[in-house]
């Protein structure tokens, strides 16, 4: 993506505007460095510039990440650029590994997404100003040099977290671009290097507003017995990823924009993937302005806006885990559905290993998709029907491993998640919104959203209008849904039975 024309992003330079944080960032032309727009080193001058809209682009051109106001750590705006969907969707799996590895390519990467690896690569460009490889790689250098700065993990360990073949490869690539070896990108400190029990610590950024509030109250109505606690204004969770166990911890860091997570896990490779299932669970990634600025311009959204700006659409840890909520949760009320996710979990989820986790009510990880799709007996306390859709939907990722991987319009999500037995239409929605992050996605049956928007007499709109009427708030409906869902609480404790198993309320 070509950022704004250069005298835009030179005033944004001189004024150190963070709106253009993450959207723009600067190459020095004396200096061979890079910076975000915020940086506090003096303003270069006008004719030394040259503006990037990433900074896999200002490295590709040549430029080291500038080490005051690391460029490492802008608010993860890529993952929004709304033009093109499929790049977004290209970073999100990037971002958790899919170019890492010996067996990754390129060519896999486009597959995952529905196209040919050339029209990605030309996407890339178009978009990024970089290829699919050098993105990567960048990714790559700067989580590295944020493992640097932000932990005390010792060299070798980072390497391998960010996913650097060899410590001379990570030594190479860090001399080539700093001139110097990585273990000097280090402040001096006496601390000692923490154990992987004890947890790694590491910031995420966003782009405020940020309503951490509402966020965790969200998770915190949702959270399921051994899986999730809120407490104490932090978030924790257990984590599973490649059969190994630990847990995280979240909080709010508001005057660094930031979140903050403490990871506690046994392997270091799977860093990248639990952060950026963070991002995508906080929806960090957000370009929150933008998308008020649009849908402000309904009066009803406009007025629920001003009451909870920076308002974010929730995210699932894990697609299966979500998919299974939202199944157990149709058309019964959240509190209920998650006795029922509790329940399921002591039957078949795994204990986890205590040496990772910092509560005593993380006990287990959620049962896997394998586990239910062979499992003789669901056991659980719902009805029928219910449990056939569970089943159907755990073999369906059994036999599909990528079932949530982000390829296609909305319609098209909808349409292929829809195959599956027992799951509707706004199932469907409510996953793609949740576990694909469709952030276009819009549950039209939902009885919340249809209550929250009726007229000053209390006439409720059918399905069908209220889809009319949305289409004005598109690409963010979803954005749209989670702010009439959080105005509207009354539907938290209310119990509706209804013959059209698509309304549910249990989002
Ligand atoms: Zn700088």
């Amino acid at each position: 993506m070509k950022p704004p024309d250069k005298e835009v992003c030179y005033r944004a330079l001189q004024s150190r505007d963070s709106r253009f944080d993450g959207v723009i960032f600067v190459g020095v032309k004396s200096t061979g460095i890079y910076c975000r727009p915020i940086c506090p080193a003096r303003t270069p001058k006008y004719e030394h510039c040259q503006f990037f809209g990433s900074a896999a682009a200002a490295q590709d051109a040549g430029f080291r990440p500038c080490l005051r106001c690391r460029p490492e750590i802008a608010p993860d705006m890529a993952s929004w650029r709304g033009t093109s969907n499929t790049v977004s969707r290209a970073l999100a799996l990037m971002a958790e590994g899919a170019m890492d590895g010996d067996t990754a390519s390129v060519t896999k990467l486009a597959e995952r997404l529905g196209l040919g690896d050339r029209q990605l690569r030309r996407l890339f460009l178009q978009h990024l100003g970089a290829s699919p490889i050098s993105v990567s790689q960048t990714l790559r250098v700067l989580f590295a040099k944020q493992l640097i700065h932000e932990t005390r993990m010792p060299m070798r360990e980072v390497a391998s977290a960010a996913g650097f073949g060899s410590v001379r490869r990570f030594n190479e690539t860090f001399q080539d671009l700093f001139h110097r070896p990585p273990l000097a990108l280090r402040r001096k400190t006496s601390a000692p290097p923490k154990t992987a029990e004890a947890g790694i610590t590491l910031r995420i950024r966003y782009r405020p507003p940020y309503d951490w509030e509402s966020i965790l109250s969200f998770f915190a109505a949702r959270a399921i017995p051994g899986i999730e606690v809120v407490e104490n204004n932090r978030y924790l969770r257990t984590v599973e990823i490649d059969g190994l166990t630990g847990s995280i911890e979240v909080r709010h860091l508001p005057e660094r924009q930031s979140l903050g997570v403490t990871i506690r896990f046994p392997n270091v490779k799977s860093l990248p993937v639990i952060v950026a299932r963070v991002r995508r669970q906080f929806d960090t990634g957000a370009d929150i302005e933008t998308i008020e600025a649009h849908l402000a311009s309904d009066p009803l959204l406009g007025s629920l806006i001003v009451q909870r700006h920076g308002l974010r659409a929730p995210g699932g840890w894990d697609g299966f885990e979500l998919a299974t909520r939202a199944i157990l949760g149709q058309q019964i009320s959240v509190v209920a559905a998650r006795r029922l996710a509790g329940k399921l979990v002591v039957l078949h989820g795994k204990p986890v290993s205590k040496d990772y986790v910092s509560h005593p009510e993380l006990t287990h990880v959620f049962p896997s998709a394998k586990q239910l799709a062979t499992a003789k007996s669901i056991a659980l306390g719902a009805p029928i029907a219910r449990l056939e859709a569970l089943k159907a939907i755990a073999q369906a990722v059994v036999a599909d491993p990528n079932l949530f991987s982000p390829f296609g319009t909305i319609e098209e999500i909808v349409e292929r998640l829809k195959a599956i037995r027992g799951v509707g239409e706004w199932t469907a929605h409510y996953i793609a919104l949740r576990a694909i992050r469709e952030m276009d996605a819009f549950p039209s049956s939902d009885i919340g959203l249809l209550r929250a928007t009726a007229d000053v007499e209390g006439k409720r709109p059918n399905a069908t209008s209220l889809l009319r009427r949305a289409e004005a708030w598109r690409p963010w409906r979803a954005y749209a849904a989670q702010h009439l869902w959080a105005a509207s609480p009354t539907l938290i404790a209310t119990r509706k039975h209804s013959r059209n198993r698509t309304q549910a309320i249990a989002h």
